[in-house]
């Protein structure tokens, strides 16, 4: 028998990159080190957390290998490890960090309750018990709350709440699941809750109760939640939700309902697996559904609409508040009509009190507006709508580094701006339509905020070609920089790349409302071999006037008259009862388009879908953007296969012959088929003609990789159908997973542009 020797200690230094800092990282460390009998210490670095860890060698090897499956909050891109001498030593140290390194690290989303918290939450043993703000290293507000870095308490708002006791001997002790939680509070020394009357009042001792018997009863709560506040109502209240849209001058945009949990969701809506788990994911954000027939929630809420947006509780407020109700609550933002949400106090109290019965609020200041994040699964696939709260600001990698940080300035209506540092871009929140003032102002001190937060000064800003965009304007005024213009679907088509981490040259097919073209028209049906560094255009559907500019974009109708004049050549056969609905107008409409006024000349193909949508009687005037082409989907009865021929012309630019599409529109409107099923057909015509192009364009320059972007593949029959065809002629198809395939990844584009530019110089 051979006697076992000594095994001989091993040490162990290990870098780790990625989200790793502020988000329980180091304890984690600590827990898996200490249980593995490891002597050593962990500390934060400039590139993320550092660790030193000597023990046995299968020991030090399993601790290596838990760091690849790191605590909710954290994300590892990359895990290092070099061999050093045996130091010996006992025990294993948390290291403060250092200034200097935590400077570059990354602040993290704000994140939904966790299940330790919400268990504390309702244990009426627990010293947190009811209390709305608990949080933990897990969970809980980040990035709505942070105001400078290196994070900690002292830069957050928080920082004028002292920590008791007991709360500081959690945040030190590295095996409390709180230790350095920066937002870390209880009763005793937290924010806390007030029910407060429209002139400041308080109403209620007990506030979630005052609010609920308020809800219940049909009012309208104002309720400050984590990145602004909402206006609540009683979801299942006709008269309370149809008041709400009379105080709020909100038409028919669907509001989005939070509900108790996963049971009260399946009851109102149809809940898959992928959707199921975006529901319950760190981020929360809101699901669109597809409706039960006969679900109880008020018509109001989402008048003419199948769906249904849905949220889960991410705050212990909302739990508590969702708790006591029993029952759905519309949560829409806190704004009249096209404003943005309110988020500051004075502010809310001015702008909401003509709205809301009453205020639920709290002395835990925003720092940053983030608004609810909007998401659909098409296909298994996650469709992003909307990506703000739960998702910002984390980085998304870029397939290129650049030497240089990037500011990329966005679109002009669904804003984000975004910020490169070396292969990462952080997109930022939803800011939204820049036209309105307030917005500008928050852009400008958006900007501001995530430069200092990732201490950059960028000196290369990314633009759209537009020169009227206020985001334009704004880079056009920064000093001492080097402007990159982007052409606007350019910028689809590159975000779509970024999005998929592709940098090869492929065939973008960008659909969308507007964009200004290189050739001073309005695209926005384009077919472009494009890859970061640039591209070519080579398709796009035939051009129509645009009648009045912007008004065709709010009256669906003035787009009908473009293209029916266009496909019968000023004479439309007679008895279409779109002409018969826009009386007097029509003619005087057209005449003015013919003469030239005010008409600019389009390829887009959102104005193809408002035409058809007006055609087929589904919407003449829009109260939201994109609501003609959206109703057009949900009326569409999706088992229909039928589609209609749309010829593609040759020559050195593809062109998409859409009057043979309208008039094989008329024509079956003449023949009485089915609305369901003329709506159908346009879509299967759509996919159709983006196949054939595709097709052509394979043979023509060898490329058999396609990437959707722009708002219209938000549309899910489009984009499914679309998926079918090409996919099915083996085309591998990319589509947009992280950011949206609307104006909210223009900024993205623009800056994977810009930093091929400079990575490429
Ligand atoms: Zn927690
Ligand atoms: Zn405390
Ligand atoms: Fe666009």
């Amino acid at each position: 028998m051979t006697e076992r020797s000594e095994p001989v200690p091993v040490r162990t230094r290990v870098h780790v990159s990625g989200l790793v800092q502020g988000v329980g990282f180091r304890p984690f460390v600590w827990r898996e080190a200490t249980d593995r009998g490891l002597s050593g210490w962990v500390g934060n670095d400039a590139a993320g957390v550092v660790l030193e860890a000597e023990g046995a060698a299968d020991a030090v090897a399993s601790l290596v290998d838990a760091l690849r499956r790191p605590p909710p909050m954290a994300r590892v891109d990359e895990v290092r490890s070099e061999s050093l001498p045996p130091a010996g030593g006992v025990g294993f140290r948390v290291r403060a960090s250092d200034t200097a390194g935590a400077r570059r690290a990354l602040v993290s989303p704000d994140t939904a309750t966790c299940a330790d918290c919400a268990r504390e939450l309702h244990d009426p043993a627990d010293r947190r018990f009811g209390y709305p703000f608990v949080n933990c290293t897990n969970c809980g507000p980040r990035y709505t709350i942070v105001l400078a870095v290196p994070y900690d308490r002292s830069r957050t708002t928080m920082a004028p709440f002292a920590m008791c006791a007991a709360c500081r001997s959690e945040y030190d002790d590295p095996a409390d699941r709180r230790f350095h939680a920066e937002p870390v509070c209880c009763p005793a020394c937290g924010p806390r809750l007030r029910l407060l009357d429209p002139s400041g009042r308080v109403l209620a001792a007990d506030p979630v109760a005052g609010a609920v018997a308020l809800l219940r009863g049909g009012g309208v709560v104002a309720v400050k939640g984590l990145g602004g506040y909402h206006l609540a109502v009683d979801a299942r209240s006709e008269e309370a939700v149809a008041g709400l849209r009379r105080r709020k001058h909100r038409e028919d945009r669907p509001f989005a309902v939070m509900v108790v949990d996963v049971e009260a969701a399946r009851e109102v809506c149809a809940v898959g697996p992928e959707e199921l788990s975006l529901l319950t994911s760190a981020a929360h954000p809101i699901v669109v559904l597809t409706r039960h027939a006969g679900a109880d929630v008020a018509p109001s809420v989402a008048p003419l609409c199948p769906t249904l947006g849905v949220m889960l509780p991410y705050t212990p407020l909302h739990m508590l508040l969702l708790e006591a109700c029993r029952g759905p609550l519309v949560l829409t933002s806190g704004n009249v009509s096209d404003e943005p949400i309110a988020f500051r106090d004075d502010d809310a109290s001015e702008r909401l009190s003509g709205i809301a019965d009453a205020f639920l609020v709290h002395d835990r200041e925003i720092r940053t507006r983030v608004d609810d994040s909007v998401c659909k699964v098409v296909r298994g696939g996650v469709v992003p709508i909307r990506r703000s709260r739960g998702y910002v600001p984390a980085a998304t990698a870029l397939p290129v580094w650049s030497p240089e940080p990037v500011l990329a300035c966005g679109s002009a209506l669904k804003n984000t701006f975004c910020v490169t540092r070396g292969s990462h871009a952080f997109v930022s929140h939803h800011v939204g339509d820049l036209g309105d003032y307030a917005t500008m102002r928050s852009y400008v001190d958006g900007i501001a905020h995530l430069t200092r937060l990732l201490d950059v000064v960028p000196a290369v800003v990314a633009h759209d070609l537009h020169p009227d965009y206020p985001s334009t304007r704004y880079a056009l005024d920064l000093p001492d920089v080097t402007l990159v213009p982007v052409q606007h679907h350019h910028a689809h088509i590159a975000a779509c790349l970024a999005d998929n981490g592709i940098t090869r040259q492929v065939i973008g097919v960008a659909f969308d409302g507007v964009g200004l073209g290189t050739d001073g028209t309005a695209w926005g049906g384009e077919f472009l071999l494009a890859d970061m560094s640039g591209f070519t255009r080579v398709g796009h559907l035939a051009q129509v006037v645009m009648p009045g500019g912007d008004a065709a974009t709010r009256e669906p109708w003035r787009m009908a008259a473009a293209h029916l004049d266009a496909a019968y050549d000023g004479s439309p056969p007679a008895g279409l009862d779109v002409v018969r609905r826009s009386g007097r107008r029509w003619e005087q409409v057209l005449s003015a388009a013919r003469a030239g006024v005010n008409s600019p000349l389009t390829s887009s193909v959102g104005r193809l879908f408002d035409a058809v949508s007006s055609l087929l009687g589904v919407r003449d005037v829009v109260t939201y953007e994109g609501q003609a082409a959206i109703e057009l989907e949900h009326v569409s009865d999706h088992a229909e296969r039928g589609s209609y021929a749309v010829p593609v012309s040759e020559g050195p630019v593809l062109r998409i012959e859409v009057d043979h599409l309208v008039r094989a529109v008329v024509e079956d409107l003449a023949r009485a088929t089915a609305v369901p099923v003329l709506a159908a057909r346009f879509h299967n015509a759509l996919a159709d003609v983006v196949l054939a192009a595709c097709l052509r364009l394979r043979d023509l320059h060898g490329l058999s990789t396609v990437a959707l972007s722009g708002g219209v593949f938000q549309n899910a029959l489009l984009l499914c159908r679309c998926l079918d065809r090409l996919e099915g002629a083996g085309f591998t198809v990319l589509t947009h997973r992280l950011v949206p395939a609307n104006d909210g990844g223009i900024s993205l584009g623009q800056a994977a542009v810009a930093t091929q530019l400079l990575s490429s110089r």
